[in-house]
């Protein structure tokens, strides 16, 4: 099951980051957040129409490329201007759908006073 894989992923990133990085837990927990959430948007990668960008669904042009974003054979197309935007709202995408396993962002530390 998804929730239990992403609960194991993040107990056993968080303790590795601890022992090898030296850090804090809530600072290694907060990293091994950012790790799930590129494994998810890896995993979810879409396998997009090369014709149209996955943002804004506008065709390519010569002065406004579609470039490809791929993770191994699956690619999205995007406009170099599209990529940002895009990679916002799938990371938005990815945090939502972990929060409806009750797994949500750390959130950032206080400043050591
Ligand atoms: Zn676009």
């Amino acid at each position: 099951m998804m929730e239990e894989r992403c609960r194991r992923f993040l107990a056993v990133r968080t303790e590795a980051i601890m022992k090898r990085r030296g850090l804090s837990r809530p600072e290694a927990e907060r990293e091994a957040f950012s790790h799930l959430v590129v494994e998810f948007l890896n995993l979810t990668h879409p396998n997009a129409d090369p014709a149209r960008c996955a943002q804004c669904g506008g065709p390519g042009s010569q002065n406004d490329v579609l470039l490809p974003i791929g993770v191994g054979a699956r690619h999205t197309w995007l406009h170099g201007h599209c990529w940002e935007s895009w990679r916002a709202r799938r990371r938005a995408e990815v945090e939502k759908e972990l929060a409806q396993f009750g797994i949500v962002k750390p959130v950032e530390l206080e400043a050591a006073s």
